[in-house]
Formats: structure tokens, sequence, C-alpha cells
């Protein structure tokens, strides 16, 4: 399922079951669904409220990743999930990258940087040619 459209599939969800409500209890709250004498309503009114339940749960997940980069392909960390897979966390330095780049990688990039890039100084040879 794509992140972008969650909100709409929750909001689809809900107006599903509170048609379903109204239709069948006469009543705004879905509560009547679940305990309706009819199986086959009761099932589907389970089924809605679960999918809404996890939605909100992933929504609520989603809200605390934060609007960054992920280190290891330098993309965004909520935008792509669907590609890259779910938000996972370095035990040891808290960082935060997409579950398939983290597990593409031997050990965490930020705690145990790369020593090539380390010895790649810039080297910056303007300064001597500067006027006084
Ligand atoms: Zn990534
Ligand atoms: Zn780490």
């Amino acid at each position: 399922m794509n992140i972008k459209y969650l909100p709409y599939h929750l909001i689809g969800t809900l107006v599903l079951l509170e048609i379903l409500s109204i239709i069948s209890t006469d009543s705004m709250w879905p509560w009547g669904i679940v305990s309706h004498e009819s199986l086959a309503l009761r099932i589907v009114g389970w089924i809605l409220i679960v999918q809404l339940c996890f939605g909100l749960l992933f929504c609520l997940v989603l809200r605390m990743v934060p609007d960054r980069p992920c280190p290891i392909c330098y993309k965004d960390l909520k935008s792509f999930i669907s590609v890259y897979g779910a938000p996972c966390i370095c035990p040891k330095c808290r960082t935060i990258f997409h579950d398939k780049c983290f597990k593409s990688k031997p050990r965490c990039p930020v705690c145990y940087p790369d020593t090539d890039a380390e010895a790649d100084i810039p080297l910056d040879f303007r300064s001597e040619f500067l006027p006084d």
C-alpha cells in the first residue's frame, strides 16, 4: 500500500463504517454493528474497525518519524517507505534508516563510517592566492 493514500484509505473505511452503521442500526456509532444480530454484518464491522485501528496506529508511528532523509540512500524517510521499507532505528546511535537500506549494509554507516570517505579530505589551495 502506498503511504500517500493512507489518509484517503482511512477516511474511506470510516465513511463505509458510518454508512453501514446508519443503515443497520440507525446510529452514528459503529458499536451497534459489532453487536448486530447478523453475523455477516458483525464480521464486516470488525474487519473495518480493525483496519481503521491499524491505519491510525500506522499514522501515529509515521508522525514520530522525522522529516529527514535516510543517511544511506539520501531519500526522504517517509515518502520512500514503499520502496525502501519501513523506518528502522540503529540501537546504538539512534539514527533512523529505511529497513532495506540498513540491511544492505554490513554495519551501521553512522556508527562505523567508511574509512575511505574519511581519508578523502578536500584540499583547498585557493586560500594561498587570495589578495592581501
Ligand atoms: Zn534509505
Ligand atoms: Zn548506528
